[in-house]
């Protein structure tokens, strides 16, 4: 099986209908097609700054590969975008253009990313979902796993 419908198989197993897994260079979830776009190169210094977020956020597992943690963040915002109304969307996407111009150094520049509404809404949705479902994530860990490819563990 390519990892799409499996990815797909698994959302449904969790009770979460009617989304599409594509494969595709970035991470993010179109909301106009209900699909989650997975890419299968993470950002390692990326990654490296999230596994501290979700850590500093109550997340009391460790070594989740990171493409796990990226789809799981994707799937965050699948349960979380009805949060926010079509306003408060805009609004955020069009001040996170304006994040790369500030001062920060590159680790408070991810914090603040990740700490902005729609993003801190999926970030504590995965935090909650790894700490309560384990059973489910090592099943998205062998999905990974099977499809062998690379799965970028620090
Ligand atoms: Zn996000």
């Amino acid at each position: 099986m390519n990892i799409e419908r499996a990815l797909e198989n698994w959302l449904i197993k969790n009770g979460i209908n009617n989304i599409e897994v594509a494969l595709n260079i970035d991470n993010f979830f179109d909301t106009d097609k209900n699909i989650i776009n997975f890419s299968l190169k993470p950002l390692l210094q990326t990654d490296c700054y999230f596994r501290q977020f979700i850590h500093e956020y109550g997340c009391t597992k460790e070594n989740i590969p990171s493409l796990v943690l990226h789809f799981l963040h994707e799937v965050g915002h699948v349960m979380t975008i009805h949060k926010f109304s079509e306003d408060e969307l805009f609004h955020f996407r069009i001040s996170r253009i304006f994040f790369g111009f500030e001062e920060h150094s590159k680790f408070e520049l991810a914090f603040n990313y990740w700490e902005s509404p729609e993003e801190f809404a999926a970030n504590i949705w995965t935090i909650n979902f790894i700490n309560n479902n384990f059973q489910e994530v090592q099943y998205l860990i062998n999905i990974v796993n099977s499809c062998n490819i690379y799965t970028g563990v620090i």
